[in-house]
């Protein structure tokens, strides 16, 4: 069926997002269609202002309002422990889960030198900045990689980077099925992962 252009247009896009094919597209467009004009105009305006509206962290190098963000600057959580994820969707695991009050470091990726992303690529020279020239002693270490080839080889490449500058590194606990990812791990098994850490 040809669809008229601006359909047309819109499926495209959608289905160029991750996991979404050609028939939830669709749908995904025919149910905006089906919406009042004035919730569109709402998620329209919402795409428009997303990138100006939107900065990274320039501690923690997550998505923020501001710089720095909430997390970094709020007296009740952790500031000694920072717990270390390769991507920002990783945060929000962690924070649904309720179980873990620290701060966050994201690396924007794995180490997976094959692919061509070689630490150099990653935030971790600004980890090592954060760590030696922050005015609050970092205490722990929490090195958070998904239970795969990618992750295990950025957590050990950070543990080798990290030690000698002597605070406890952990590692999540054996809770995660290999392969599993934290973004996809339920809150109950992720909670037992970052609450059973244990040092590397
Ligand atoms: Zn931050």
């Amino acid at each position: 069926m040809a669809y008229p252009t601006p359909l047309r247009f819109l499926i495209d896009q959608f289905s160029r997002f991750p996991g979404i094919g050609e028939k939830t597209a669709q749908r995904f467009v025919f149910y905006l269609l089906r919406q009042p004009q004035a919730d569109v105009i709402r998620f329209a305006r919402a795409l428009m202002e997303l990138h100006d509206s939107i900065l990274l962290c320039r501690v923690c190098f997550n998505y923020a309002e501001k710089t720095p963000c909430a997390t970094c600057t709020d007296p009740n959580r952790d500031q000694e422990t920072i717990c270390v994820v390769a991507f920002s969707h990783e945060v929000g695991a962690f924070e649904r889960t309720g179980e873990y009050r620290g701060t966050y470091h994201v690396l924007g990726g794995n180490v997976n030198i094959l692919d061509g992303i070689t630490p150099d690529k990653l935030r971790i020279k600004e980890l090592v900045e954060r760590i030696t020239r922050s005015d609050t002693k970092i205490k722990e270490v929490i090195l958070a990689f998904n239970p795969d080839l990618e992750g295990e080889s950025t957590g050990l490449y950070l543990y080798k980077l990290l030690m000698p500058y002597g605070m406890k590194l952990t590692r999540l606990a054996r809770g995660l099925p290999r392969g599993a990812d934290i973004e996809y791990a339920d809150e109950i098994t992720l909670a037992d992962a970052i609450k059973a850490r244990r040092e590397v």
